[in-house]
């Protein structure tokens, strides 16, 4: 089984006293790959750990909306510098988060700032969106995505909303949320996602998957998610698992 995390935080504190077991869990369920992503200075510190441990962990880092606030050139000089490291293979999370208190208006301007610069590096990057469907299609529109690579991390909308993420050339990674019992609209857009578009993410330790939704998540887990949506497409778990394992090599150029 060759299963690829897309998105994780393993560099989260939540996870700093059992790390080994818990990349160790990961590889037992199939999990061979992660993407970690690093959101501060002391998150980026503890990716770089990771990288000691096992080099099937992959980095990214950029300023979450949440953060928007304290963003400025010198951080953004600091992002790009930190793409001199090899394992560093996308920019994100970045985006818009309307449900927080930042005010949309800044969250834009570094949401662009930062597109820029995965242009400037052609970097892939890895969107979050909560809240801001409207706003979010129309900067990646505008910013031409495609060219560089984009991933919609723990996508949460529609088929009308993944038909136009999709059509702007971009991947759909879905999460432990499209187990969920009320994500109805959610398993109807991955349904009408072309296979070779679609990724898989824990985004641990958030969004367990059913049936351990609630409880702190693990990249192992992504091994739940990969067999609920292989039924859902009446696809073998090996096939599916290796064909979104494939899907993200190409989008982060590995
Ligand atoms: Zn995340």
């Amino acid at each position: 089984m060759t299963i690829f995390d897309s998105h994780t935080h393993i560099n989260d504190p939540a996870f700093t006293t059992d790390l080994p077991d818990v990349i160790k869990r990961a590889h037992a369920w199939g999990v061979k790959k992660m993407l970690v992503l690093a959101g501060d200075g002391a998150s980026f510190g503890r990716l770089q750990q990771l990288w000691q441990l096992d080099n099937n962990i992959y980095g990214a880092a950029g300023c979450h909306p949440e953060d928007a606030v304290r963003f400025n050139t010198t951080e953004l000089d600091e992002l790009a510098q930190k793409f001199k490291f090899p394992q560093m293979k996308a920019l994100g999370e970045i985006g818009l988060d309307y449900h927080c208190s930042v005010e949309p208006k800044i969250q834009q301007e570094v949401f662009q700032q930062q597109l820029e610069l995965a242009r400037e590096l052609n970097v892939p990057v890895s969107i979050h969106n909560r809240d801001a469907f409207e706003d979010t299609y129309r900067i990646l529109k505008a910013a031409h995505v495609g060219d560089f690579g984009a991933i919609m991390h723990s996508f949460n909308g529609d088929t009308s909303w993944s038909k136009k993420f999709l059509d702007l050339g971009m991947n759909l990674s879905f999460s432990g949320v499209a187990t969920f019992k009320n994500a109805v609209e959610v398993r109807e857009a991955f349904l009408a996602t072309p296979l070779d578009r679609i990724l898989v993410e824990t985004d641990a330790p958030y969004l367990a998957p059913v049936p351990y939704r609630g409880q702190q998540n693990e990249p192992g887990f992504t091994r739940l998610t990969v067999e609920y949506l292989a039924d859902l497409r009446q696809l073998s778990v090996e096939k599916f698992a290796k064909q979104t394992y494939q899907n993200t090599l190409k989008i982060l150029r590995i």
